[in-house]
């Protein structure tokens, strides 16, 4: 003590290699005094504060105060401060349990002051009881209380870790336990209600809403009901009147909730928090609420739905904000980015990605520039294109050095997909300049092709070589686009300058990609970075397909026979290579944080080294040497093999589907066969039903069906009186000048003019009949005037040539329009429900309102034989125009969709479905009881093999489901079901028999549960 007298604050020896004053040594002595009156050791390590004295806590509340503050951070990991930490929380935690009014306040905020200085090495203590009592304490009416223990108990939660699971499940258990969503949520409440608390008090409570939404997902849903009751109606005055803060917090809320794709998809549909949202994008708002709004619109527009839910109502507003907010830089006066500047511009360069979604957006995008944003963010700022720049100019190393440093390189990967998705997304006609002001987008096409040709050159560099990793494959995705661009002023500018490009290397950087291809593809490594070479290598592979030039030498390097390989490969490894998986700036972090989301693997597919090989064999096939060398090889018959697999089997994503069928046109097939295709070819030229003749200029004529060609195509059906004036609009409408002079019209016979080839004619009904057709190439140029006569959209693009248009859905066969307005005229049957007695329906056919569909014979029987032998059994049911189906209205619906379409429509089992009331879920699953069962009658395998999938998902993943999936089952003797819904109960047998739910099961029931459960038994035991 002596030191300390003479000479103030002096070292006073070491304390875990620190140095420890005096000051802070008179501190710690006073807290471990304080503390020692109140602690009590309950077993040998955990400690209890045992002291209801208000004295005691007060002195010690305040030592701990005073000994945080003065803290440095060097201090905070030796040993002997770390000690005493754990003591303080004990302290602290026991005091706010004590529920001493008069200390709760000053204790509260000690503790927020001590959990920010821990920060992350909080966890290392066990927090789960401190959680209980903050949890406790946010619904304390002194607004001061609730908001300190709502910071402390918020940056806790915040520091879970992913990977913890345990951590998880007991703060979870403290929250719900102490019912901390509903004392956030009325506290929301009281405070828009006019209560008079302070706006910190909203956005800290809102804010760890924000954290408990984040965290876990089964909140989200009713926190959603309780806003869309309480919130919605007010969100536009609150973000319009109040402080900026609430608006920010508000939409953070809203951006939590949206990691629920359902949700997600509710949200859209209310109509004030989109509005809220657009209104908070604008510029004139605060910087930080912008922020929050381009991030919620990120949330909001990751499918395409949604992004077109919002941009038809919005999308002027929209597209100006977010291309204001991506240019604001630049007036600030400094060479690059400044710091502050970036968050936004970040932001809304993610914002903008919405251009991966086709639609009228994208011409609003041009109109604001798009280009010059890009060229200036990508490129340089000071920089004015007043002349067109070609590709030397961007290979001249000295401008490049000028050039490309002008933004973070975090969002280089993000501009190029921009322009990439703007390329491809463009009209046919599109065109940017009018009066040559495409100088822009013109230098950033060379800049594109300077860039990724130098990307090709860099493939073979090992790992650590590669300059601007995280840029190579944007850059090389964003040239393929544009030279797929269907702009064709686009597409040459991009194909000329990339001619340019390769012109001093270009043959032996062919090579390099064939090379690297091979390498990989017989190396058994595989990892992600591999992927990644892949990719870039078919992605430049497929670009320079296109030029003619590298065409030839591609093929004879041995390209084709590279690609047919990869191909095999991964059609048959049903590998899930997906962007994200190996490209790091399309994930984010709410990525792993969503729930449920509708949107699949996309137009590309889950593989996409299989999709970017179908592009690169695509481009191969124009060259008629591939086609003839492909055609003599053995291969080819495999790698036909291969592609109508892929068209076949499920999951390959559309873009994939549609490149196959592209590549099909070379081998002379064109469309999509399906097995819906295959059942109606049968009706095809049969006359039975046949109400059409069309007359073939040789007096042959083909049998066909009005209904059939009034859903594929109408043009072909004509009104019978011609010159009648009510049918004048129509056949002005539809009718092409040569179509008029093509058919002859008489009732029931169409006359085809002496120009049509019979067999064209022929293949055309075929089409139009299965979705897919074989024609031999004489036949192509005349089968494609026909087909663009009678408006057969599918057949006329595919004859055509054309790329596939990205992000369009694979067209299938499909009358579902005959169910419509279309198919009117020819309904020759109905088909009721059984009875249930609530619904009614609104025909607009016939005035009964007593649930019914009309439908058409020939199109129910070519999917039945059962109803095929009824209706041509010459008994009196063949004559019936009514018949009763004996299911329910729910699943007649969906029968009917699966006759039109062949498809079954599923449920979407999302969170929705999750959190639907048992019975309703019951009412859903009776739908698939009662198909399986009918599928039996009418020999429907498709479709009882749908319905038994839907069922034991469902049962997967609710057994409880099972009690009432037995009963309905057993009512219609569908004992197959009867026992899957008994395996599913088997494991949970004991508990549901002790909690009585079996109780509503008769015996044989209960029987087939308990020789399941013994089943189970048994096999646990061997
Ligand atoms: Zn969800
Ligand atoms: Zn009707």
């Amino acid at each position: 003590m002596s030191s300390s007298k003479s000479g103030g604050r002096k070292k006073r020896g070491r304390v875990g290699g620190q140095p420890l004053d005096d000051h802070l040594f008179t501190l710690h002595q006073r807290l471990r005094q304080a503390l020692s009156m109140g602690l009590r050791s309950v077993t040998g390590k955990t400690k209890k504060w045992d002291c209801i004295d208000a004295e005691v806590q007060r002195v010690a509340v305040r030592s701990i105060s005073s000994f945080l503050s003065h803290l440095s951070a060097e201090l905070l990991h030796s040993p002997f401060v770390q000690d005493t930490f754990g003591d303080i929380m004990v302290a602290l935690e026991g005091i706010l349990h004590t529920g001493n009014q008069t200390l709760l306040s000053l204790t509260a905020e000690v503790l927020v002051k001590y959990v920010d200085l821990l920060g992350d090495s909080i966890l290392r203590y066990d927090c789960s009881v401190l959680i209980h009592t903050l949890s406790c304490l946010i619904s304390s009416p002194r607004p001061s209380v609730a908001i300190s223990c709502a910071i402390s108990l918020n940056s806790i939660l915040k520091k879970l870790k992913p990977w913890k699971v345990d951590d998880h499940k007991s703060a979870w258990q403290k929250l719900e336990c102490t019912n901390a969503i509903d004392g956030i949520l009325h506290g929301l409440l009281e405070y828009i209600t006019g209560n008079e608390k302070p706006v910190d008090y909203f956005t800290q409570m809102a804010s760890l809403l924000c954290t408990i939404l984040w965290w876990w997902p089964s909140s989200r849903y009713s926190v959603w009901v309780w806003s869309n009751q309480n919130l919605t109606s007010r969100i536009g005055s609150l973000c319009r009147n109040l402080d900026s803060s609430i608006s920010a917090v508000m939409l953070q809320v809203y951006a939590a909730l949206a990691l629920c794709g359902d949700l997600a998809m509710k949200l859209l549909e209310s109509r004030e928090p989109v509005a809220a949202l657009v209104f908070c994008m604008e510029k004139s708002q605060p910087y930080s609420l912008r922020i929050e709004a381009f991030r919620l619109f990120q949330m909001l527009t990751k499918s395409e739905v949604g992004t077109t839910m919002i941009m038809q109502q919005y999308g002027t507003s929209v597209v100006r904000s977010i291309t204001r907010a991506m240019i604001e830089w630049k007036s600030v006066s400094s060479e690059r980015i400044a710091a502050d500047q970036f968050p936004l511009l970040f932001e809304a360069c993610r914002a903008a990605l919405i251009v991966r979604w086709p639609g009228d957006h994208h011409i609003q995008f041009w109109s604001h520039r798009i280009d010059e944003i890009l060229f200036h963010l990508l490129v340089n700022k000071h920089f004015t294109v007043d002349k067109p720049l070609d590709v030397s100019f961007f290979t001249n190393p000295a401008v490049c050095k000028s050039m490309g440093v002008n933004c973070a390189p975090i969002l280089r990967p993000f501009l190029w997909d921009l322009l990439g998705w703007l390329a491809i997304h463009c009209d046919e006609k599109f065109s940017l300049c009018s009066g040559g002001e495409s100088n822009f987008l013109n230098a950033l096409i060379s800049y594109t092709c300077s860039v990724s040709v130098d990307v090709v050159g860099k493939l073979g560099c090992i790992p650590h070589d590669l300059v601007n990793e995280f840029e190579m494959e944007p850059a090389a995705r964003a040239l393929l686009l544009l030279i797929f661009s269907p702009c064709k002023q686009i597409a040459s500018q991009t194909h000329n300058c990339l001619l340019e490009a390769l012109k001093p290397h270009g043959s032996r950087y062919m090579e390099l990609l064939v090379h690297s291809l091979e390498m990989v593809m017989h190396s058994s490594v595989n990892g992600a970075f591999d992927q990644l070479r892949v990719v870039i290598a078919l992605m430049s592979l497929a670009s320079c397909s296109n030029l003619s030039p590298y065409q030839d030498y591609i093929i004879q390097c041995g390209g084709p026979r590279v690609l047919s390989s990869i191909i095999r490969k991964h059609s048959s490894a049903g590998l899930r290579i997906s962007r994200s998986s190996i490209v790091s700036h399309t994930l984010d972090k709410y990525d792993s944080r969503t729930c449920c989301s509708d949107h699949r693997d996309g137009w590309e597919g889950m593989d996409i080294i299989l999709f970017f090989a179908m592009c690169s064999f695509a481009e191969l096939a124009k060259n008629s040497d591939f086609l003839l060398e492909i055609r003599q090889t053995s291969e080819v018959q495999c790698s036909l093999e291969t592609f109508l697999d892929l068209l076949n089997g499920r999951g390959f994503g559309s873009g994939v589907q549609w490149f196959v069928a592209h590549i099909l046109r070379c081998f002379g097939m064109y469309g999509f066969p399906s097995k819906f295709g295959s059942r109606v070819r049968k009706q095809l030229n049969v006359d039975k039903y046949a109400d059409l003749r069309l007359m073939l200029p040789d007096g042959e004529y083909l049998q066909a069906h009005k209904v059939i060609l009034a859903a594929r195509c109408p043009l072909l059906l004509v009104p019978t009186e011609t010159a009648s004036g009510s049918n004048k609009s129509r056949r002005a409408s539809c009718a092409d000048e040569d179509l008029e002079q093509l058919c002859t019209k008489f009732s029931n016979v169409v006359r085809l003019s002496s120009r049509v080839h019979g067999c064209c004619m022929k293949k055309l009904m075929e089409f139009a009949y299965t979705g897919f057709v074989e024609v031999d190439h004489d036949h192509v140029k005349h089968l494609k005037i026909l087909a663009k006569l009678s408006n057969l959209q599918t057949l006329t693009f595919l004859l055509s040539g054309k790329r596939p248009k990205w992000g369009s859905a694979v067209a299938t066969c499909d009358f579902s329009s005959a169910l419509e307005s279309a198919g009117h005229p020819f309904f020759d049957i109905i088909l009721v429900p059984q009875m249930t007695g609530e619904e009614t329906c609104n025909c607009i056919v016939c005035q009964d309102q007593v649930p019914h569909v009309h439908a058409h014979k020939t199109i129910l029987l070519s999917s039945c034989d059962y109803l095929r032998a009824l209706f041509q059994s010459g008994m009196q049911d063949s004559s019936l125009e009514k018949i009763t189906v004996p299911i329910c209205w729910g699943a007649l619906v969906k029968l009917v969709k699966w006759f039109y379409s062949g498809e079954l429509p599923l449920p979407y089992i999302g969170c929705l479905w999750n959190n639907m009331d048992v019975n309703k879920k019951l009412q859903e699953l009776k739908i698939y009881v009662e198909l399986s069962w009918l599928a039996g009658l009418w020999f429907l395998e498709d479709v009882e093999g749908c319905s038994l999938h839907v069922i034991k998902s469902c049962l997967m993943s609710n057994p409880h489901l099972g009690v009432g999936v037995m009963q309905m089952a057993s009512e219609l003797a569908q004992w197959n079901i009867v026992e899957l819904a008994a395996d599913y109960i088997a494991p949970l047998y004991p508990k549901m028999r002790n909690q009585g739910e079996l109780d509503v099961l008769d015996e044989a029931l209960l029987n087939a549960i308990r020789s399941s459960y013994v089943r189970l038994s048994l096999n646990d035991v061997s």
